[in-house]
């Protein structure tokens, strides 16, 4: 189970931080105005997956600095080209006299296409950027029991899907056996797919017959997609990374009614990220990032998404009126 939680209030810009269960790190998503997120939940944050640095998925990335600059666990930040400029940027803001060469390092994982992105270390006092090291990878980040794939959105710049995934879990069904350290072995081997023989309740019993009572579950899987252009491309890229997964947050950020100015701005629009989501078959839908200009009929803009995902017709709490003309 990996638990979520909004920390940027309806107002503001977006921001969400995921728990994995029985794990020791925290993971951000997006870096906008957030005012329910702590200290305590940036301490033990393990990275930072920006989508893309419009100023309302980046502003606060201010927080993040003043409270993990000088701390001993590295941090790592992912985003799309130029996350690594952005970063050094706003830490070339500050002066850097008083902390020490041995301080913590910020990690920067840039994405360059959907299987590469380069990795940089920086250091203080200068955070200079050099020699990235090129990956080849559809995984992002692994880190004990869960791993992060990515996609790269058109959002007239690039925006980056992510999906943060616990490992499959292997659990034991009618065993006939007493327990012990070898469980921790026979799952390591069924892993490996190798068979073999292993001592158990004082006998030797071959793996093959072991392998029956396990039982496979797959890991929760958590996917987060902000601004981005809501038609075919980008559905075929959401739909492959999203399918089946226990929950989605994706941005509603305008109504139907307002398509063609969302379409100008390479946005989507709440009923298409809905259909999105029925098509990618997600189990549990959240519609966030809102355009502050539907504030008062906001019932109204989660619905038109909700409605399209349950495939229904909407049931509005107020007459339907387009907040954007486009002037071109
Ligand atoms: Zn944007
Ligand atoms: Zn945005």
């Amino acid at each position: 189970m990996i638990k979520t939680s909004l920390k940027s209030k309806m107002n503001e810009d977006i921001c969400m931080v995921a728990y994995p269960e029985n794990h020791g790190f925290t993971y951000m998503f997006d870096c906008g105005v957030a005012s329910l997120l702590t200290i305590s939940d940036i301490l033990k944050l393990r990275a930072v997956f920006v989508t893309h640095t419009h100023i309302d998925h980046f502003i606060n990335f201010d927080s993040i600095i003043r409270h993990r600059a000088g701390s001993r666990n590295p941090l790592t930040i992912t985003g799309p080209v130029g996350i690594a400029k952005n970063v050094y940027s706003k830490l070339l803001g500050f002066t850097w006299n008083l902390i020490g060469k041995s301080a913590n390092c910020f990690e920067i994982r840039e994405i360059i296409d959907d299987e590469t992105f380069h990795i940089y270390k920086i250091y203080p006092p200068l955070w200079k950027l050099k020699n990235p090291i090129v990956v080849k990878s559809k995984t992002l980040l692994e880190q004990d029991n869960i791993f992060v794939n990515y996609k790269v959105l058109d959002h007239k710049i690039p925006s980056i899907a992510y999906k943060l995934c616990e490992n499959d879990k292997i659990n034991i069904s009618g065993f006939p056996y007493k327990g012990g350290p070898w469980i921790a072995k026979l799952k390591e081997m069924y892993l490996d797919k190798v068979s073999g023989q292993l001592e158990v309740d004082n006998k030797m019993v071959s793996t093959d017959e072991l392998y029956s009572y396990l039982v496979t579950s797959s890991g929760f899987q958590v996917g987060w997609a902000m601004d981005h252009l809501g038609t075919e491309p980008n559905h075929k890229l959401l739909s492959e990374l999203f399918n089946e997964i226990d929950i989605l947050y994706i941005e509603a950020f305008f109504r139907e009614i307002d398509k063609d100015y969302a379409f100008k701005h390479h946005h989507s629009t709440s009923k298409r990220s809905g259909y999105l989501a029925r098509i990618a078959k997600v189990k549990k839908l959240k519609l966030v990032h809102h355009s502050r200009r539907y504030l008062s009929e906001i019932f109204d803009v989660i619905e038109e998404g909700r409605a399209e995902f349950e495939g229904r017709e909407p049931n509005f709490s107020k007459e339907t009126i387009a907040k954007y003309i486009s002037k071109e």
